[in-house]
């Protein structure tokens, strides 16, 4: 490859160009959480966003967390995948961040 000064000025710009009109166009895929990402903490059904660290803890043990995962999901808690990252658990206020800032084409897996 050539060194940088014996590159087109104007072949840099388009390059550069592209690139971010890939960003905007990320998509971003929302799926259900795995149950495998609901912890228990003393009994209790939990879970916490990889996100913002947010984190929800069932206020009974009756809750299974089979049933503490189903709550989260209706409530809007996501695995969210894009071309550039895969997070396990996001929260709902994470998920809207993502859709709001990185103007995506949202696709939403059921
Ligand atoms: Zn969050």
């Amino acid at each position: 490859m050539a060194p940088i000064k014996d590159q087109d000025p104007s072949k840099i710009r388009q390059t550069a160009q592209s690139f971010n009109k890939e960003k905007l166009d990320m998509s971003i895929l929302t799926t259900q959480i795995g149950l495998e990402h609901i912890a228990l903490v003393n009994g209790h059904a939990n879970i916490t966003c990889q996100c913002c660290k947010h984190s929800e803890t069932a206020s009974t043990k009756v809750i299974s967390p089979t049933d503490w995962l189903v709550a989260a999901s209706y409530l809007g808690w996501r695995h969210v995948r894009t071309e550039y990252t895969d997070i396990d658990v996001v929260c709902p206020d994470c998920v809207k961040a993502f859709h709001s800032h990185l103007i995506p084409q949202i696709k939403e897996a059921v």
